[in-house]
Protein backbone atom coordinates (compact mmCIF):
# COMPACT_ATOMS: atom_id res chain seq x y z
CA UNK A 1 0.00 0.00 0.00
CA UNK A 2 1.58 4.04 -0.89
CA UNK A 3 0.89 6.13 2.25
CA UNK A 4 1.72 9.60 1.96
CA UNK A 5 3.69 11.32 4.76
CA UNK A 6 4.92 14.19 2.92
CA UNK A 7 2.63 17.08 1.66
CA UNK A 8 4.51 18.62 -1.55
CA UNK A 9 4.17 22.29 -0.69
CA UNK A 10 3.42 22.51 2.62
CA UNK A 11 6.70 22.94 4.37
CA UNK A 12 6.28 23.77 7.88
CA UNK A 13 9.24 24.98 9.86
CA UNK A 14 8.60 22.38 12.31
CA UNK A 15 11.67 20.31 13.02
CA UNK A 16 11.79 16.33 12.09
CA UNK A 17 12.52 14.07 14.94
CA UNK A 18 16.15 13.61 14.38
CA UNK A 19 16.40 17.22 14.22
CA UNK A 20 14.55 17.85 17.62
CA UNK A 21 17.22 15.75 19.03
CA UNK A 22 19.74 18.00 17.64
CA UNK A 23 18.28 21.52 18.63
CA UNK A 24 17.58 19.65 22.39
CA UNK A 25 21.62 19.01 22.83
CA UNK A 26 22.36 22.52 20.92
CA UNK A 27 20.32 23.66 24.24
CA UNK A 28 21.79 21.37 26.86
CA UNK A 29 25.30 21.45 25.70
CA UNK A 30 25.49 18.11 25.90
CA UNK A 31 28.28 18.11 22.72
CA UNK A 32 29.65 21.00 23.67
CA UNK A 33 27.32 22.75 21.33
CA UNK A 34 29.35 20.94 18.48
CA UNK A 35 27.21 18.77 15.60
CA UNK A 36 28.75 16.35 13.60
CA UNK A 37 27.34 14.18 11.37
CA UNK A 38 28.52 11.53 8.77
CA UNK A 39 27.23 10.39 5.62
CA UNK A 40 29.26 6.67 5.62
CA UNK A 41 28.56 4.54 2.46
CA UNK A 42 29.60 1.38 1.44
CA UNK A 43 31.55 1.50 -1.47
CA UNK A 44 29.83 -1.69 -3.07
CA UNK A 45 27.46 0.12 -5.65
CA UNK A 46 25.81 3.53 -6.69
CA UNK A 47 24.13 5.59 -4.68
CA UNK A 48 20.18 5.78 -5.14
CA UNK A 49 17.48 8.27 -4.15
CA UNK A 50 17.20 6.38 -0.51
CA UNK A 51 20.85 7.44 0.25
CA UNK A 52 19.98 11.06 -1.13
CA UNK A 53 17.63 11.26 2.29
CA UNK A 54 20.53 9.96 3.95
CA UNK A 55 22.70 12.51 2.48
CA UNK A 56 20.52 15.19 2.86
CA UNK A 57 20.04 14.62 6.45
CA UNK A 58 22.84 14.27 7.31
CA UNK A 59 24.94 17.22 5.27
CA UNK A 60 21.10 19.27 6.12
CA UNK A 61 21.44 18.85 9.69
CA UNK A 62 24.94 19.78 9.76
CA UNK A 63 24.18 23.31 7.59
CA UNK A 64 21.56 23.89 9.93
CA UNK A 65 23.21 23.84 13.21
CA UNK A 66 26.64 25.22 12.23
CA UNK A 67 28.26 21.75 12.02
CA UNK A 68 29.92 19.56 10.32
CA UNK A 69 29.34 16.50 8.27
CA UNK A 70 31.93 13.90 7.06
CA UNK A 71 31.96 11.34 4.03
CA UNK A 72 33.19 8.17 5.21
CA UNK A 73 33.52 5.63 3.06
CA UNK A 74 32.77 2.16 5.00
CA UNK A 75 35.02 0.06 3.32
CA UNK A 76 35.54 -2.64 5.72
CA UNK A 77 34.26 -5.34 3.61
CA UNK A 78 37.28 -6.44 0.77
CA UNK A 79 35.32 -8.44 -1.80
CA UNK A 80 32.94 -6.66 -2.69
CA UNK A 81 34.36 -3.03 -2.98
CA UNK A 82 36.04 -0.98 -5.98
CA UNK A 83 37.33 2.31 -6.64
CA UNK A 84 34.39 2.68 -9.54
CA UNK A 85 32.24 3.21 -6.78
CA UNK A 86 34.52 5.74 -4.25
CA UNK A 87 34.39 7.42 -7.42
CA UNK A 88 31.01 7.14 -8.47
CA UNK A 89 29.63 8.31 -4.58
CA UNK A 90 32.25 11.60 -4.53
CA UNK A 91 30.78 12.70 -7.94
CA UNK A 92 26.89 12.52 -6.84
CA UNK A 93 27.12 13.88 -3.42
CA UNK A 94 29.08 16.76 -4.81
CA UNK A 95 25.97 16.57 -7.94
CA UNK A 96 23.83 17.32 -4.94
CA UNK A 97 25.41 19.98 -3.68
CA UNK A 98 27.06 18.63 -0.50
CA UNK A 99 30.45 20.02 0.74
CA UNK A 100 32.37 17.67 3.29
CA UNK A 101 35.27 20.03 3.00
CA UNK A 102 38.52 18.42 3.90
CA UNK A 103 36.78 15.55 5.96
CA UNK A 104 36.71 12.83 3.17
CA UNK A 105 37.85 9.50 4.94
CA UNK A 106 38.15 6.19 4.72
CA UNK A 107 37.23 3.30 7.74
CA UNK A 108 40.06 1.15 6.36
CA UNK A 109 42.68 4.20 7.23
CA UNK A 110 41.47 3.54 11.11
CA UNK A 111 42.01 -0.64 10.65
CA UNK A 112 45.15 -0.40 13.06
CA UNK A 113 43.33 1.45 16.29
CA UNK A 114 40.36 -0.73 15.59
CA UNK A 115 42.60 -3.65 15.84
CA UNK A 116 44.71 -1.76 19.06
CA UNK A 117 41.41 -1.62 20.41
CA UNK A 118 40.16 -5.21 19.40
CA UNK A 119 43.66 -5.68 21.41
CA UNK A 120 42.38 -3.59 24.30
CA UNK A 121 39.43 -5.42 24.59
CA UNK A 122 41.22 -9.00 24.84
CA UNK A 123 42.70 -7.31 27.35
CA UNK A 124 40.00 -6.23 29.03
CA UNK A 125 38.89 -10.08 29.39
CA UNK A 126 35.71 -8.95 26.90
CA UNK A 127 37.13 -10.12 24.17
CA UNK A 128 37.66 -14.04 22.82
CA UNK A 129 39.33 -16.15 20.04
CA UNK A 130 36.58 -18.72 19.19
CA UNK A 131 37.55 -21.84 17.06
CA UNK A 132 33.87 -22.77 16.32
CA UNK A 133 33.18 -22.51 12.81
CA UNK A 134 30.91 -20.20 11.21
CA UNK A 135 27.65 -23.27 10.99
CA UNK A 136 28.74 -23.88 14.39
CA UNK A 137 28.74 -19.86 15.77
CA UNK A 138 25.15 -19.81 13.98
CA UNK A 139 23.81 -23.02 15.70
CA UNK A 140 25.04 -21.73 18.76
CA UNK A 141 23.61 -18.49 18.46
CA UNK A 142 19.77 -19.55 19.76
CA UNK A 143 16.43 -18.50 18.92
CA UNK A 144 14.32 -15.32 19.44
CA UNK A 145 12.52 -17.68 22.04
CA UNK A 146 16.07 -19.87 23.22
CA UNK A 147 19.11 -18.51 24.62
CA UNK A 148 21.98 -19.29 22.95
CA UNK A 149 24.70 -21.97 24.13
CA UNK A 150 28.80 -20.46 25.13
CA UNK A 151 31.14 -20.89 22.75
CA UNK A 152 33.88 -23.93 24.44
CA UNK A 153 36.60 -21.78 23.87
CA UNK A 154 34.84 -18.58 25.75
CA UNK A 155 37.21 -18.63 29.01
CA UNK A 156 40.98 -19.12 26.95
CA UNK A 157 43.03 -16.61 28.86
CA UNK A 158 43.98 -13.40 27.71
CA UNK A 159 47.45 -14.53 27.14
CA UNK A 160 45.70 -17.68 25.48
CA UNK A 161 43.99 -14.85 23.24
CA UNK A 162 46.37 -11.98 22.50
CA UNK A 163 48.58 -14.90 20.79
CA UNK A 164 45.40 -16.28 18.74
CA UNK A 165 44.10 -12.83 17.47
CA UNK A 166 48.23 -11.46 16.95
CA UNK A 167 48.88 -14.75 14.96
CA UNK A 168 45.41 -14.09 12.52
CA UNK A 169 46.70 -11.12 11.92
CA UNK A 170 49.95 -13.01 11.25
CA UNK A 171 48.13 -15.07 8.55
CA UNK A 172 48.84 -18.21 10.46
CA UNK A 173 45.51 -19.66 9.99
CA UNK A 174 42.70 -19.85 6.85
CA UNK A 175 39.97 -18.39 6.28
CA UNK A 176 37.36 -18.76 8.47
CA UNK A 177 39.48 -20.80 10.64
CA UNK A 178 39.00 -18.48 14.01
CA UNK A 179 36.84 -15.43 14.76
CA UNK A 180 37.52 -12.82 17.66
CA UNK A 181 34.46 -12.19 19.79
CA UNK A 182 33.10 -9.95 22.26
CA UNK A 183 32.50 -11.42 25.33
CA UNK A 184 28.86 -10.31 26.18
CA UNK A 185 25.59 -12.69 27.57
CA UNK A 186 24.41 -15.70 25.03
CA UNK A 187 21.57 -15.28 26.90
CA UNK A 188 20.65 -11.85 26.26
CA UNK A 189 17.33 -11.33 24.72
CA UNK A 190 18.77 -9.11 21.90
CA UNK A 191 20.84 -11.97 19.84
CA UNK A 192 23.14 -9.35 18.51
CA UNK A 193 24.34 -9.26 21.63
CA UNK A 194 25.49 -12.77 22.00
CA UNK A 195 28.92 -12.71 21.97
CA UNK A 196 28.97 -11.15 18.12
CA UNK A 197 31.76 -11.98 15.70
CA UNK A 198 34.18 -9.34 15.67
CA UNK A 199 37.47 -10.24 13.40
CA UNK A 200 37.01 -12.76 10.92
CA UNK A 201 39.72 -14.30 8.56
CA UNK A 202 39.57 -13.52 5.31
CA UNK A 203 42.49 -13.12 2.95
CA UNK A 204 41.62 -11.07 0.19
CA UNK A 205 43.10 -7.80 -0.84
CA UNK A 206 40.87 -5.02 -0.23
CA UNK A 207 40.93 -1.69 -2.37
CA UNK A 208 43.10 0.53 -0.49
CA UNK A 209 45.39 -1.34 1.80
CA UNK A 210 46.44 -4.83 -0.55
CA UNK A 211 47.24 -7.23 1.61
CA UNK A 212 48.40 -5.57 4.58
CA UNK A 213 45.56 -7.19 6.43
CA UNK A 214 44.03 -10.74 6.38
CA UNK A 215 41.74 -9.99 8.93
CA UNK A 216 39.07 -7.69 8.82
CA UNK A 217 36.47 -6.02 11.57
CA UNK A 218 32.56 -6.68 11.20
CA UNK A 219 30.21 -3.61 10.59
CA UNK A 220 29.16 -3.58 13.94
CA UNK A 221 32.59 -3.54 15.70
CA UNK A 222 33.84 -1.05 13.27
CA UNK A 223 30.61 1.42 12.45
CA UNK A 224 30.87 3.06 16.08
CA UNK A 225 34.87 3.06 16.63
CA UNK A 226 34.75 5.35 13.04
CA UNK A 227 31.73 7.66 14.24
CA UNK A 228 34.28 7.91 17.63
CA UNK A 229 37.34 8.21 15.90
CA UNK A 230 35.87 11.58 13.85
CA UNK A 231 34.30 13.05 17.04
CA UNK A 232 30.65 12.75 15.37
CA UNK A 233 27.96 13.81 17.95
CA UNK A 234 25.12 12.21 16.20
CA UNK A 235 25.26 9.08 14.09
CA UNK A 236 22.09 8.59 12.31
CA UNK A 237 21.52 5.57 10.75
CA UNK A 238 18.63 3.67 9.66
CA UNK A 239 15.47 1.74 11.52
CA UNK A 240 17.27 -1.57 10.71
CA UNK A 241 20.37 -0.59 13.23
CA UNK A 242 17.56 -0.28 16.24
CA UNK A 243 18.51 -3.45 17.64
CA UNK A 244 21.96 -3.30 16.92
CA UNK A 245 22.12 0.03 18.87
CA UNK A 246 22.46 -1.76 22.63
CA UNK A 247 26.19 -3.49 20.61
CA UNK A 248 27.13 0.08 19.30
CA UNK A 249 26.79 0.90 23.03
CA UNK A 250 28.27 -1.66 24.63
CA UNK A 251 31.53 -1.63 22.51
CA UNK A 252 32.16 2.47 23.21
CA UNK A 253 31.36 1.81 26.63
CA UNK A 254 33.72 -1.32 26.71
CA UNK A 255 36.60 0.84 25.22
CA UNK A 256 35.44 4.12 27.31
CA UNK A 257 36.46 6.52 24.18
CA UNK A 258 33.92 9.46 22.86
CA UNK A 259 30.50 8.08 22.40
CA UNK A 260 28.28 9.73 19.75
CA UNK A 261 24.25 8.96 20.07
CA UNK A 262 22.40 6.56 17.30
CA UNK A 263 19.53 7.82 16.07
CA UNK A 264 17.23 5.89 13.99
CA UNK A 265 15.35 6.77 10.83
CA UNK A 266 12.94 5.42 8.67
CA UNK A 267 14.55 4.71 5.31
CA UNK A 268 13.12 5.67 1.99
CA UNK A 269 10.92 3.55 -0.06
CA UNK A 270 9.55 4.34 -3.50
CA UNK A 271 6.61 2.80 -5.43
CA UNK A 272 7.58 0.73 -8.82
CA UNK A 273 11.02 0.77 -8.23
CA UNK A 274 13.98 -1.00 -5.77
CA UNK A 275 16.27 0.54 -3.36
CA UNK A 276 18.67 -2.81 -3.21
CA UNK A 277 22.17 -2.34 -3.98
CA UNK A 278 22.12 -5.91 -4.88
CA UNK A 279 19.21 -6.11 -6.81
CA UNK A 280 20.03 -2.97 -8.92
CA UNK A 281 23.38 -4.91 -9.25
CA UNK A 282 21.51 -7.66 -10.88
CA UNK A 283 19.36 -5.56 -13.22
CA UNK A 284 23.03 -3.97 -14.64
CA UNK A 285 24.79 -7.59 -14.58
CA UNK A 286 22.11 -9.15 -16.38
CA UNK A 287 21.32 -6.18 -18.49
CA UNK A 288 17.39 -5.31 -17.82
CA UNK A 289 19.22 -2.07 -18.10
CA UNK A 290 22.03 -0.41 -19.71
CA UNK A 291 24.09 0.22 -16.83
CA UNK A 292 23.75 1.96 -13.41
CA UNK A 293 23.42 5.30 -14.69
CA UNK A 294 20.43 4.11 -17.06
CA UNK A 295 17.61 6.57 -16.79
CA UNK A 296 15.11 4.33 -15.69
CA UNK A 297 17.37 3.40 -12.70
CA UNK A 298 16.59 5.22 -9.28
CA UNK A 299 20.11 5.89 -8.77
CA UNK A 300 21.86 9.35 -9.00
CA UNK A 301 23.65 8.69 -11.83
CA UNK A 302 20.36 7.76 -13.40
CA UNK A 303 18.03 10.47 -12.07
CA UNK A 304 20.82 12.96 -13.39
CA UNK A 305 20.85 11.06 -16.97
CA UNK A 306 16.70 11.03 -16.78
CA UNK A 307 17.28 14.69 -16.23
CA UNK A 308 16.53 15.61 -12.66
CA UNK A 309 18.13 18.44 -11.15
CA UNK A 310 20.12 18.33 -7.92
CA UNK A 311 17.44 20.90 -6.28
CA UNK A 312 14.45 18.61 -7.42
CA UNK A 313 15.93 15.70 -5.22
CA UNK A 314 17.00 18.16 -2.65
CA UNK A 315 12.80 19.15 -2.58
CA UNK A 316 11.61 16.09 -2.57
CA UNK A 317 13.71 14.90 0.65
CA UNK A 318 12.91 18.16 2.42
CA UNK A 319 9.00 16.90 1.50
CA UNK A 320 9.08 13.53 2.37
CA UNK A 321 10.60 14.50 6.18
CA UNK A 322 11.82 12.21 8.31
CA UNK A 323 10.25 9.54 10.71
CA UNK A 324 10.49 6.49 12.50
CA UNK A 325 8.09 4.54 10.46
CA UNK A 326 8.41 2.49 7.29
CA UNK A 327 6.34 3.89 4.55
CA UNK A 328 6.08 3.82 1.22
CA UNK A 329 6.16 7.00 -0.65
CA UNK A 330 4.43 7.71 -3.85
CA UNK A 331 7.04 7.95 -7.00
CA UNK A 332 4.47 10.34 -8.52
CA UNK A 333 5.32 12.57 -5.09
CA UNK A 334 8.97 12.43 -6.82
CA UNK A 335 8.12 13.42 -10.04
CA UNK A 336 5.84 16.06 -9.24
CA UNK A 337 8.65 17.67 -7.42
CA UNK A 338 10.79 17.56 -10.65
CA UNK A 339 8.06 19.23 -12.40
CA UNK A 340 7.86 21.71 -9.65
CA UNK A 341 11.88 22.54 -10.14
CA UNK A 342 12.05 22.19 -13.89
CA UNK A 343 8.77 24.81 -14.52
CA UNK A 344 10.45 27.09 -12.76
CA UNK A 345 14.18 26.58 -14.50
CA UNK A 346 13.76 24.88 -17.89
CA UNK A 347 14.11 26.94 -21.46
CA UNK A 348 10.86 26.20 -23.64
CA UNK A 349 11.34 24.97 -26.91
CA UNK A 350 9.66 23.17 -29.93
CA UNK A 351 10.07 19.54 -30.81
CA UNK A 352 7.67 17.44 -32.66
CA UNK A 353 8.22 13.14 -31.70
CA UNK A 354 5.82 12.20 -34.76
CA UNK A 355 6.06 14.29 -37.49
CA UNK A 356 3.09 15.44 -39.54
CA UNK A 357 4.19 17.65 -42.91
CA UNK A 358 2.46 20.43 -43.08
CA UNK A 359 2.67 22.20 -46.50
CA UNK A 360 1.03 26.26 -46.33
CA UNK A 361 -0.33 26.45 -49.72
CA UNK A 362 -0.94 29.84 -49.59
CA UNK A 363 2.55 30.97 -48.09
CA UNK A 364 5.50 32.31 -50.11
CA UNK A 365 8.00 29.95 -51.54
CA UNK A 366 11.69 30.19 -49.90
CA UNK A 367 10.38 32.62 -47.78
CA UNK A 368 11.19 32.06 -43.92
CA UNK A 369 9.95 34.78 -40.77
CA UNK A 370 11.87 34.39 -37.74
CA UNK A 371 9.49 34.68 -35.10
CA UNK A 372 9.97 35.80 -31.62
CA UNK A 373 9.49 32.86 -28.88
CA UNK A 374 9.45 33.18 -25.10
CA UNK A 375 12.07 31.08 -23.50
CA UNK A 376 10.50 31.05 -19.83
CA UNK A 377 7.07 32.16 -19.17
CA UNK A 378 8.14 31.52 -15.50
CA UNK A 379 11.23 33.65 -15.91
CA UNK A 380 10.85 36.89 -17.33
CA UNK A 381 15.02 37.08 -17.49
CA UNK A 382 15.39 34.36 -19.88
CA UNK A 383 14.36 35.80 -22.44
CA UNK A 384 13.57 35.47 -25.60
CA UNK A 385 14.42 33.92 -28.92
CA UNK A 386 13.82 33.41 -32.87
CA UNK A 387 12.13 30.56 -34.37
CA UNK A 388 12.08 29.77 -38.40
CA UNK A 389 8.73 29.69 -39.88
CA UNK A 390 8.20 28.91 -43.10
CA UNK A 391 6.12 26.74 -46.05
CA UNK A 392 6.96 23.20 -44.62
CA UNK A 393 6.29 22.45 -41.92
CA UNK A 394 5.95 19.47 -39.23
CA UNK A 395 3.11 19.18 -36.46
CA UNK A 396 2.14 16.45 -34.25
CA UNK A 397 0.65 13.70 -35.93
CA UNK A 398 -2.02 13.08 -32.78
CA UNK A 399 -2.67 16.73 -33.55
CA UNK A 400 -4.59 15.74 -36.52
CA UNK A 401 -7.73 13.59 -37.36
CA UNK A 402 -9.27 13.43 -39.78
CA UNK A 403 -12.77 12.32 -38.59
CA UNK A 404 -12.86 13.98 -35.64
CA UNK A 405 -15.26 13.63 -33.14
CA UNK A 406 -16.61 17.32 -31.22
CA UNK A 407 -14.61 17.11 -28.52
CA UNK A 408 -11.17 17.21 -30.26
CA UNK A 409 -10.44 20.83 -30.94
CA UNK A 410 -7.09 20.21 -32.55
CA UNK A 411 -6.47 20.19 -36.25
CA UNK A 412 -9.22 18.48 -38.42
CA UNK A 413 -10.29 19.47 -42.32
CA UNK A 414 -11.82 22.61 -42.53
CA UNK A 415 -10.56 23.26 -39.09
CA UNK A 416 -8.30 26.29 -37.66
CA UNK A 417 -5.82 26.43 -34.66
CA UNK A 418 -2.96 28.32 -34.04
CA UNK A 419 0.65 27.79 -34.51
CA UNK A 420 2.16 28.72 -31.51
CA UNK A 421 3.82 32.07 -31.82
CA UNK A 422 2.61 32.22 -35.66
CA UNK A 423 -0.49 32.09 -37.25
CA UNK A 424 -3.64 30.48 -37.64
CA UNK A 425 -3.68 27.76 -39.79
CA UNK A 426 -6.63 25.57 -41.88
CA UNK A 427 -6.46 22.19 -43.13
CA UNK A 428 -8.06 22.29 -46.36
CA UNK A 429 -6.80 19.03 -47.75
CA UNK A 430 -5.36 15.29 -46.56
CA UNK A 431 -2.63 13.79 -48.74
CA UNK A 432 -2.37 10.11 -48.53
CA UNK A 433 -0.03 7.77 -49.94
CA UNK A 434 -1.44 4.09 -51.86
CA UNK A 435 -1.94 2.49 -48.40
CA UNK A 436 -4.32 5.23 -47.18
CA UNK A 437 -1.91 6.47 -44.80
CA UNK A 438 -1.91 10.10 -44.12
CA UNK A 439 1.27 11.46 -45.90
CA UNK A 440 0.44 15.05 -45.98
CA UNK A 441 -1.61 17.73 -44.68
CA UNK A 442 -2.07 21.01 -47.35
CA UNK A 443 -3.00 24.14 -45.18
CA UNK A 444 -3.78 27.82 -45.77
CA UNK A 445 -2.40 30.36 -43.18
CA UNK A 446 -4.14 33.79 -42.37
CA UNK A 447 -1.71 36.49 -42.70
CA UNK A 448 -3.39 39.06 -40.39
CA UNK A 449 -3.10 36.60 -37.42
CA UNK A 450 1.27 36.80 -37.40
CA UNK A 451 1.98 36.54 -33.30
CA UNK A 452 -1.01 34.68 -32.59
CA UNK A 453 -4.37 36.63 -32.70
CA UNK A 454 -7.26 37.56 -35.11
CA UNK A 455 -7.69 41.30 -35.85
CA UNK A 456 -11.65 40.22 -35.87
CA UNK A 457 -11.41 38.66 -32.84
CA UNK A 458 -12.43 35.24 -34.36
CA UNK A 459 -11.00 32.27 -31.74
CA UNK A 460 -9.32 29.25 -32.26
CA UNK A 461 -9.55 26.35 -29.66
CA UNK A 462 -5.98 24.96 -29.34
CA UNK A 463 -2.47 26.29 -29.99
CA UNK A 464 0.09 23.76 -31.21
CA UNK A 465 3.30 23.45 -31.48
CA UNK A 466 5.63 23.09 -34.44
CA UNK A 467 9.06 23.29 -36.52
CA UNK A 468 9.45 24.66 -39.81
CA UNK A 469 11.06 21.57 -42.00
CA UNK A 470 13.86 23.10 -43.77
CA UNK A 471 15.58 24.25 -40.67
CA UNK A 472 14.76 21.75 -38.34
CA UNK A 473 16.91 19.13 -36.78
CA UNK A 474 16.69 15.47 -36.24
CA UNK A 475 16.54 13.48 -32.79
CA UNK A 476 16.08 10.60 -31.06
CA UNK A 477 13.91 10.77 -28.59
CA UNK A 478 13.79 8.33 -25.78
CA UNK A 479 10.87 7.84 -23.86
CA UNK A 480 10.49 6.04 -20.13
CA UNK A 481 8.18 4.84 -18.20
CA UNK A 482 8.36 3.20 -14.45
CA UNK A 483 11.18 -0.10 -14.42
CA UNK A 484 8.36 -2.54 -12.91
CA UNK A 485 4.84 -2.76 -13.66
CA UNK A 486 4.02 -3.21 -10.05
CA UNK A 487 4.02 -0.62 -7.31
CA UNK A 488 5.75 -3.25 -5.40
CA UNK A 489 8.18 -4.91 -7.46
CA UNK A 490 8.85 -7.70 -4.86
CA UNK A 491 5.35 -8.94 -4.92
CA UNK A 492 5.69 -11.81 -6.88
CA UNK A 493 4.44 -15.54 -7.98
CA UNK A 494 5.55 -18.28 -5.85
CA UNK A 495 8.98 -19.29 -7.41
CA UNK A 496 9.22 -16.19 -8.95
CA UNK A 497 11.60 -13.14 -8.23
CA UNK A 498 11.10 -9.21 -8.77
CA UNK A 499 12.62 -9.70 -12.58
CA UNK A 500 8.92 -11.22 -12.98
CA UNK A 501 7.74 -7.53 -12.66
CA UNK A 502 10.12 -6.30 -15.19
CA UNK A 503 8.43 -3.89 -17.60
CA UNK A 504 8.88 -4.75 -20.78
CA UNK A 505 7.37 -1.27 -22.27
CA UNK A 506 9.75 0.60 -19.73
CA UNK A 507 11.52 2.02 -22.67
CA UNK A 508 10.28 3.65 -26.42
CA UNK A 509 12.78 5.14 -28.86
CA UNK A 510 11.78 7.37 -31.45
CA UNK A 511 13.93 7.92 -34.14
CA UNK A 512 13.14 10.43 -36.94
CA UNK A 513 11.50 13.11 -34.19
CA UNK A 514 12.69 17.26 -35.19
CA UNK A 515 13.59 19.68 -33.31
CA UNK A 516 13.71 23.14 -33.54
CA UNK A 517 17.85 24.62 -34.55
CA UNK A 518 18.26 26.75 -31.16
CA UNK A 519 18.66 22.96 -29.91
CA UNK A 520 22.17 22.59 -32.21
CA UNK A 521 24.51 23.20 -29.46
CA UNK A 522 22.67 21.41 -26.62
CA UNK A 523 25.04 19.85 -24.19
CA UNK A 524 25.00 16.21 -22.21
CA UNK A 525 22.86 16.82 -19.86
CA UNK A 526 21.09 20.20 -20.75
CA UNK A 527 17.32 20.50 -19.25
CA UNK A 528 14.42 22.08 -21.46
CA UNK A 529 11.12 21.49 -21.96
CA UNK A 530 8.91 20.29 -25.41
CA UNK A 531 6.55 22.59 -24.80
CA UNK A 532 3.08 20.62 -24.57
CA UNK A 533 4.93 17.69 -24.03
CA UNK A 534 6.90 17.56 -20.86
CA UNK A 535 10.67 17.87 -19.60
CA UNK A 536 13.49 16.57 -21.92
CA UNK A 537 16.98 16.17 -21.40
CA UNK A 538 19.72 15.72 -23.70
CA UNK A 539 21.88 12.40 -23.18
CA UNK A 540 25.76 12.05 -22.61
CA UNK A 541 25.25 9.67 -25.91
CA UNK A 542 24.20 13.16 -27.79
CA UNK A 543 26.31 15.09 -30.12
CA UNK A 544 26.34 17.71 -32.66
CA UNK A 545 25.77 15.11 -35.51
CA UNK A 546 23.17 13.17 -33.89
CA UNK A 547 20.99 14.65 -30.79
CA UNK A 548 19.19 12.49 -28.41
CA UNK A 549 17.05 13.03 -25.77
CA UNK A 550 15.93 11.37 -22.57
CA UNK A 551 12.48 12.45 -21.35
CA UNK A 552 12.49 13.18 -17.95
CA UNK A 553 8.52 13.20 -17.12
CA UNK A 554 5.75 14.54 -19.08
CA UNK A 555 3.72 17.62 -18.15
CA UNK A 556 0.41 16.01 -16.43
CA UNK A 557 1.38 16.15 -12.30
CA UNK A 558 -0.90 12.78 -11.27
CA UNK A 559 0.47 14.08 -7.53
CA UNK A 560 -0.65 17.80 -7.59
CA UNK A 561 -4.01 16.18 -9.05
CA UNK A 562 -4.44 13.47 -6.11
CA UNK A 563 -3.92 16.45 -3.62
CA UNK A 564 -6.54 18.74 -5.40
CA UNK A 565 -9.04 15.91 -5.28
CA UNK A 566 -8.26 14.64 -1.75
CA UNK A 567 -8.68 18.12 -0.71
CA UNK A 568 -12.06 18.63 -2.52
P1 LIG B 1 24.02 -2.36 2.17
O1 LIG B 1 23.01 -3.42 2.22
O2 LIG B 1 25.08 -2.60 1.17
O3 LIG B 1 24.52 -1.91 3.52
P2 LIG B 1 22.82 0.25 2.08
O4 LIG B 1 21.79 0.70 1.09
O5 LIG B 1 22.52 0.28 3.52
O6 LIG B 1 23.20 -1.17 1.58
P3 LIG B 1 25.14 1.86 2.60
O7 LIG B 1 26.24 2.19 1.68
O8 LIG B 1 25.47 1.14 3.85
O9 LIG B 1 24.11 1.05 1.76
O10 LIG B 1 24.30 3.17 2.90
C1 LIG B 1 24.88 4.37 3.31
C2 LIG B 1 23.90 5.12 4.15
O11 LIG B 1 22.69 5.37 3.44
C3 LIG B 1 23.54 4.34 5.39
O12 LIG B 1 23.58 5.22 6.49
C4 LIG B 1 22.14 3.87 5.11
O13 LIG B 1 21.42 3.75 6.28
C5 LIG B 1 21.59 4.96 4.20
N1 LIG B 1 20.55 4.42 3.33
C6 LIG B 1 20.63 3.36 2.52
N2 LIG B 1 19.46 3.12 1.90
C7 LIG B 1 18.61 4.07 2.33
C8 LIG B 1 17.23 4.36 2.08
N3 LIG B 1 16.50 3.62 1.23
N4 LIG B 1 16.68 5.42 2.71
C9 LIG B 1 17.41 6.16 3.54
N5 LIG B 1 18.69 5.94 3.83
C10 LIG B 1 19.30 4.91 3.24
MG1 LIG C 1 24.32 -0.36 4.97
Amino acid sequence: MTEHNGQAGAETERLDFVRQIVADDCKSGKWDGRVHTRFPPEPNGYLHIGHAKSICLNFGIAAQFGGKCNLRFDDTNPCKEEQEYVDSIIHDVRWLGWDWEDRLYFASDYFEQMYQWAVELIQKGKAFVCDLTAEQTRRHRGTLTEPGTESPYRDRSIEENLDLFARMRAGDFPDGARTLRAKIDMSHPNINMRDPVIYRILHAAHHRTGDTWCIYPMYDWAHGLEDSIEGITHSICTLEFENHRPLYDWFLDALAVHHPQQIEFARLNLTYTLMSKRKLLRLVQDKYVSGWDDPRMPTLGGLRRRGFSPDSIRKFCKVIGVNKFNSTIDYALLEHCVREDLNRTSPRVMAVLRPLKVVLSNYPDGQVEWLEAINNPEDPAAGTRKVPFSKVLYIEQDDFMEDAPKKFFRLAPGREVRLRYAYFIRCDEVVKDADGTIIELRCSYDPATRGGDAPDGRKVKATLHWVAAEQALDAEVRLYEHLFTKEDPEQTEDGQDFTANINPDSLQILTGCKVEPSLKDTEPLQRCQFERLGYFCADPDSTAGKLVFNRTVTLKDTWAKLQKKQKK
